[in-house]
């Protein structure tokens, strides 16, 4: 038992850790089959998709170059401001790349829309988006995510990498906050 379930701040967990890197292993496969005989660039958008990005990674059985970006949407709460700003760019030219963005949600849809066109215009091979959670939200943007772990309903979660507040990035399960740590 990690310290959040000790402290009941996680009333309902929606995956596990295990259901987590089944997934993953799964999404891997998938990519792995669709960029045979490719080079692969994933980029993770940072900080959420650290997890996400370690544990694909290390599923693959192929060659993968792993790169980061960093941008702001969301501040420190729970609502998405609707601008967005690159904090840290790619360290790698992406033209004649073929790039996989790797996040670990996309709500309604605005950061991953902004960052698939905003990579989409360094003349880059390809550019497609796998994400390990979506909600109904995201399908208000115009947004073309190829890969997707699951649909989640519209609630705030958190854990493998998705915080509140700059914590519960580090839980292994991901779920849903008890209403008292709102308040
Ligand atoms: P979007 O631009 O798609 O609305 O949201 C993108 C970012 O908002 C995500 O990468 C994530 O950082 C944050 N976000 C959206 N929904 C949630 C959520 O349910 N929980 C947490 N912790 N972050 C979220
Ligand atoms: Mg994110
Ligand atoms: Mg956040």
């Amino acid at each position: 038992m990690d310290a959040a379930h000790v402290d009941n701040d996680l009333v309902n967990v929606l995956f596990t850790e295990e259901q987590i890197l089944e997934r993953i292993g799964e999404l891997a496969q998938e990519i792995e089959t669709d960029y045979d005989g490719k080079e692969l660039l994933i980029v993770g958008i940072l900080r959420g998709a650290v997890m996400v990005m370690a544990d694909m990674a290390r599923a693959f059985t192929r060659h993968v170059e792993m790169d980061w970006m960093a941008v702001s949407s969301y501040g420190s709460g729970t609502k998405s401001s609707g601008v967005v700003r690159i904090l840290k760019d790619l360290d790698t030219d992406i033209s004649g790349r073929h790039v996989v963005i790797v996040d670990e949600i996309i709500d309604t849809g605005l950061t991953l829309s902004w960052l698939s066109s905003n990579l989409s215009s360094r003349n880059p091979a390809s550019v497609q988006i796998c994400t390990l959670l979506r909600k109904p939200e995201a399908l208000q943007m115009p947004v073309d995510v190829k890969y997707v772990g699951w649909d989640i309903p519209n609630e705030f979660v958190v854990g493998y990498g998705l915080d509140y507040r700059e914590r519960y990035r580090n839980l292994r399960d991901i779920g849903t906050l008890a209403p008292h740590v709102y308040s």
